[in-house]
C-alpha cells in the first residue's frame, strides 16, 4: 500500500448564508485559502506526519489568515473584544484539549495541543487558560493583532440590527463585502489514525463569556479510530444541545454507516431536534469524506484517500 493512497483530510472555513460572496474574487480568495491550506496538510502526511500534526498545523494556518473567524480574524463580543474557543482530539486514545475565551493569543488551537498533552486537564478558560500558555512559553500576541477595521464594522451592524449572528450571516440590508468564518480540520494518516481541530471567535455580538461548541468534546469535534472525525461549525448552542459530532460518530459506532449515511443521518437529527443551522465535514475510519449542511453554503475542501483537493462552497 502506498504511503500516498490511503491519507483524507478535509477542512472548513464556517456555515452561513454567505451572500457576501457574490463576486468572484471573494469566492476565489476563500476557496484558494482552503486549497493552500490542503495542500499544506498534504505535504505534512506524505512526509509521515500523524493526523494529529496535520490538523493542528492546517488549523494554525486558518487561524493564521484574517478571512476567517478564527485566531487573528475572530469576530467581537458584545465588548468588543475576541474571545476565541478551540479544540482538538486524538482519535486514538480519545485524548482532547480544548481552551475557552481566550483572548490574545495567536494559535487557540496549538494552546488546546499543550493542554492536551501538558498538562492533566481537557479544558482551560479564560484567565487559566492564559495562565497555562505563559506557563508553557507562549508569548501574548498584541490587541492590534485581532482588531481589524472588518470586525469592528461587522460588530456596529450587529448592534444596529439588535443581533447576535454567525460570522458568514448578513444582518439584513447591509452591504458589507466581507465575512469569515469558524474554522475545522480533520484528518486520517496512512496508519488508520484519525484526528480533529476546531477553531473559532464565535458569534458576532454574543456575550462575554459565552462559550460555543468549538471547544466543546462531542459537540463542535470528535475523533475516534474506530468510526471517524468530525468538525463542526454553526449556531453553537444549537450543535451543543444536540451533541452532533458524537452523535454522528455513534450513528457509526452503533448503525454500521459509512461517512456519507452519518451525515446525512446527523443532518436530518439536528434539524428535526433543534432545527440546527450550520455544518460539519466528517471522514470515517475507511477513510471516506463527507460534508453535509443546513444553511446555504459552507465553505469546505477535501482530499480522499490521497486523490486530487476539491474545494467547494
Ligand atoms: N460554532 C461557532 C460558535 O457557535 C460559530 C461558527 O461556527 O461560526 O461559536
Amino acid at each position: 500500500m502506498s504511503q500516498t493512497a490511503s491519507y483524507s483530510l478535509m477542512v472548513h472555513g464556517g456555515a452561513g448564508a454567505l451572500d457576501n460572496v457574490k463576486d468572484d474574487k471573494t469566492a476565489m480568495r476563500y476557496l484558494e485559502a482552503i486549497r493552500r491550506v490542503l495542500e499544506h496538510g498534504r505535504e505534512v502526511l506524505e512526509l509521515g506526519g500523524s493526523a494529529l500534526q496535520t490538523v493542528e498545523t492546517c488549523a494554525s494556518l486558518l487561524e493564521d489568515d484574517p478571512i476567517f473567524n478564527a485566531g487573528c480574524g475572530s469576530v467581537l463580543n458584545e465588548k468588543g473584544k475576541v474571545e476565541m474557543d478551540a479544540a482538538i482530539m486524538d482519535g486514538r486514545d480519545l485524548s482532547a484539549g480544548a481552551v475557552a475565551a481566550v483572548g490574545n493569543i495567536a494559535n487557540p488551537i496549538q494552546l488546546a495541543r499543550l493542554v492536551m498533552s501538558e498538562s492533566e486537564h481537557v479544558m482551560l478558560i479564560s484567565e487559566g487558560a492564559m495562565r497555562f500558555a505563559e506557563h508553557c512559553g507562549i508569548t501574548p500576541a498584541p490587541d492590534d493583532y485581532f482588531y481589524t477595521p472588518d470586525r469592528i464594522e461587522q460588530l456596529k451592524q450587529a448592534r444596529l440590527h439588535n443581533k447576535i449572528m454567525l460570522d458568514h450571516d448578513d444582518t439584513e440590508g447591509d452591504s458589507e463585502d466581507q465575512k469569515y468564518g469558524t474554522i475545522g480540520a480533520i484528518a486520517r494518516d496512512p496508519l488508520g489514525n484519525l484526528a480533529a481541530a476546531t477553531s473559532t471567535g464565535g458569534i458576532v455580538n454574543k456575550r462575554m463569556g459565552r462559550v460555543g461548541d468549538s471547544p466543546i468534546i462531542g459537540a463542535g469535534v470528535y475523533a475516534d479510530n474506530e468510526t471517524c472525525a468530525v468538525s463542526a461549525t454553526g449556531y453553537g448552542e444549537e450543535f451543543m444541545r444536540s451533541v452532533i459530532s458524537k452523535t454522528i460518530s455513534d450513528f457509526i459506532y452503533m448503525k454500521d454507516m459509512n461517512a456519507e449515511e452519518a451525515t446525512q443521518a446527523g443532518m436530518a437529527y439536528l434539524t428535526r431536534k433543534v432545527n440546527g443551522r450550520g455544518g460539519v465535514i466528517v471522514i470515517d475510519h475507511n477513510g471516506n469524506c463527507s460534508s453535509g449542511f443546513t444553511t446555504k453554503k459552507m465553505i469546505h475542501g477535501w482530499i480522499e484517500q490521497g486523490g486530487e483537493s476539491v474545494v467547494r462552497f
